[in-house]
């Protein structure tokens, strides 16, 4: 951040009196610019004995598999926000079912929380952020050309749950590569 969003004014970044952790401080107006976690939300499409992933048309890693999820919006909730991430990405109807799992990365500063869902029809197509949309089964998952690890992670989970006939919920985190 450079320069204040209620002022204009260049921002310094300082720990402010009574703070633990430098913030960016209008020197100005003096609003603290506190920055925090984004969430992202989004759910495994469930279909018999497949489940929806969609292949990204936008960067990072662009031609690349991934689940339905993106940025939770102001004024919606979890359950809306992975249903509509849904809808956008891939033009597909689900019923949320239980919260799966919630993983945090640190080190980019977002906590991603899954859901299992229940699509409601075959009427799916690729929205404007996907290039295309697929069911696979556990042997056709693309797991070399999975987007994320906070992606692969929870879908290894997911099979082996599945093969066991118990899901649970789980909470772990992604580290930075190489760590
Ligand atoms: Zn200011």
């Amino acid at each position: 951040m450079k320069y204040c969003s209620n002022c204009g004014t260049p921002v310094e970044l300082r720990i402010p009196e009574g703070d633990t952790l430098p913030r960016y401080v209008c020197s100005a107006c003096s609003v603290i610019h506190y920055q925090n976690p984004k969430i992202v939300v989004g759910c495994i499409p469930e279909w018999e004995d497949r489940i929806l992933l969609c292949r990204r048309a936008i960067e990072p890693h662009h031609g690349l598999w991934t689940l339905p999820a993106g940025f939770m919006e102001n004024a919606e909730t979890l359950v809306q926000g992975a249903a509509r991430e849904t809808l956008e990405e891939a033009n597909a109807r689900v019923e949320m079912g239980a919260l799966y799992a919630i993983y945090n990365v640190p080190h980019i500063n977002q906590v991603h929380i899954l859901f299992r869902a229940q699509l409601l029809d075959l009427d799916f197509k690729p929205g404007i952020e996907s290039l295309d949309v697929q069911l696979f089964g556990e042997a056709e998952i693309p797991w070399e050309t999975l987007a994320f690890r906070v992606i692969r992670e929870p879908l290894k989970r997911y099979f082996e749950e599945r093969r066991q006939g118990k899901f649970e919920f789980h909470m772990g985190t992604i580290e930075e590569a190489g760590k």
